[in-house]
């Protein structure tokens, strides 16, 4: 039976809901050329209450920030609140890309409301909107450094990335050309500066850091670590993942960084972009706003224009970057304003530091601030993730980052209450004192059981069939 079609009867027994019966070949009509088009399709056809139902009994069947807890070390799934929906929903805000800028001069200034605010926040002089993730604002920041060192007639060739960095570093590093250099972690979690020295030189283009780090460890050692890089004549660059353990507290560009993102998805509330259709701004001090994307948006004659920046590194995305994300971000900050800013950091790690200290894993590195790693000891972490979907909630990051072993990265966020925290910690707690057995069968209580985790992700069978007959994953032969 497929699962998507199943629906529970009185007595616990599956009914499908959908059915071949309810199929209907459609024909095709289109003006594209025959060999790229389908005589027909098949295609369900209901009343509006079966797909109603169908669709309410499917997003049930899931689970996300609006179900529970999603304590997903790293990616901080906070719940984004809907009135930044309703802004952006505005007919004001459907303006086309294409129009005049002497005609969006209201969008303008949001844009630039927004470089500032973000400016602001990090510290920096400067912020382009234009990179539509995290991992794009890594790769404009590290293209920005590659030109400021063309420009100034530096020739080098590596970059320096903490072995606990997120994998986009390397990567965005790599695609920028560079030679990545792989710095160890120290014994207590954090950057080794011996290490550092070793590694640092006159081949430096930028260190990547994020702080505090992917343990949520802060860096004590940032003001020498900034003085080591600059001294060798590199930048230093700020992967902005984890602001929200600094928002209103610290800023990045106080710390000594040239360069940051800012994922505003994990700090500001938009929805996560699954690698592009989101925002991740980017921040330069003013040694390094000539290279910034192009068009920037900046004051002029009272209003406001689009400007290519005199050593632009080109564009990164169309136009001015994704304007109804950057507008929910614009959105959010305002109604935090600076006080619920600096709240929100002190509940992210207020959540963080009470969930660690209610659970028995241990927790080997510390102080953290609004993530901690905790491990998973003697078992695997995936087997105890999986069993804990049995209550209800939604397991943190495993086996990342790897120099801790069986690693449970663990990130409540803000928005979470002691009650949820309690929740969550009950579950990690249940967890904890089951055996092997129980776990290696988990997940039991959920719509799929054990999927294909590689087969989902690089064969996806993007259907209303969802899962196949011959697949045992679904929940109704439990
Ligand atoms: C999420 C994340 C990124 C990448 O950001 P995306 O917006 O998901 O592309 C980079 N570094 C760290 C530490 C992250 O957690």
């Amino acid at each position: 039976m497929r699962y998507d079609q199943a629906r529970y009867s009185r007595d616990g027994t599956y009914e499908p809901l959908l059915s071949e019966k309810d199929e209907t070949e459609v024909a095709v009509d289109s003006a594209l050329p025959d060999e790229l088009t389908r005589d027909s399709v098949s295609l369900p056809s209901l009343s509006e209450p079966e797909l109603a139902r169908h669709y309410t009994r499917l997003s049930q069947m899931n689970y996300g920030v609006e179900t529970g807890p999603y304590p997903l070390g790293s990616c901080t799934m906070k719940y984004n609140p809907s009135f930044t929906e309703d802004v952006a929903s505005l007919p004001s805000g459907a303006v086309h890309p294409d129009r005049s800028p002497e005609s969006v001069q209201g969008s303008l200034a949001i844009m630039h409301g927004l470089q500032e605010y973000l400016a602001e926040i990090g510290g920096m002089d400067a912020v382009t909107l234009q990179p539509p993730a995290g991992a794009a604002g890594e790769f404009t920041g590290i293209l920005i450094a590659k030109a400021y060192h063309e420009a100034n007639g530096h020739d080098r060739s590596e970059v320096i990335i903490p072995a606990s960095a997120h994998g986009t570093n390397f990567a965005s590093a790599a695609m920028a050309g560079y030679e990545v250099v792989e710095l160890p972690s120290g014994e207590d979690g954090r950057v080794d500066l011996d290490a550092l020295e070793a590694a640092v030189g006159d081949e430096t283009a930028a260190l990547m850091l994020t702080n505090p780090n992917t343990v949520g460890l802060f860096e004590r050692d940032i003001v020498e670590i900034s003085e080591m890089v600059h001294d060798a004549g590199g930048l230093l660059y700020y992967d902005g993942a984890n602001l929200n353990a600094l928002l209103g507290r610290a800023r990045p560009g106080d710390m000594g960084f040239d360069i940051m993102h800012y994922n505003v998805h994990k700090t500001f509330a938009t929805p996560h972009g699954g690698g592009g259709p989101g925002a991740g701004p980017v921040g330069v001090v003013s040694d390094l706003a000539d290279f910034l994307p192009d068009p920037h948006v900046r004051a002029s004659n009272g209003g406001y224009e689009l400007y290519e920046p005199a050593h632009s590194i080109g564009k990164v995305h169309g136009y001015a970057g994704n304007w109804l994300v950057l507008l929910k971000t614009y959105a959010y900050i305002s109604r935090l304003g600076d006080a619920g800013l600096r709240d929100t950091s002190a509940k992210a790690v207020l959540n963080a530091n009470y969930l660690g200290s209610r659970i028995d894993f241990d927790i080997p590195y510390g102080p953290f601030h609004h993530e901690f790693a905790a491990t998973a000891g003697g078992r695997d972490a995936a087997e105890v993730a999986k069993r804990m979907l049995d209550y209800g909630v939604h397991p943190p990051t495993t086996k990342w980052p790897e120099f801790v072993p069986e690693a449970m990265l663990t990130e409540p966020t803000e928005v979470e209450n002691r009650a949820s925290l309690d929740d969550l910690a009950a579950a990690f707690n249940r967890v904890y004192a089951e055996d092997d057995e129980t776990l290696a069968d988990a997940p039991t209580r959920t719509a799929a059981r054990r999927i294909d985790q590689v087969g989902a992700a690089r064969d996806p069978q993007l259907s209303w069939h969802a899962l196949g007959d011959e697949d045992s994953a679904a929940a109704g032969e439990d």
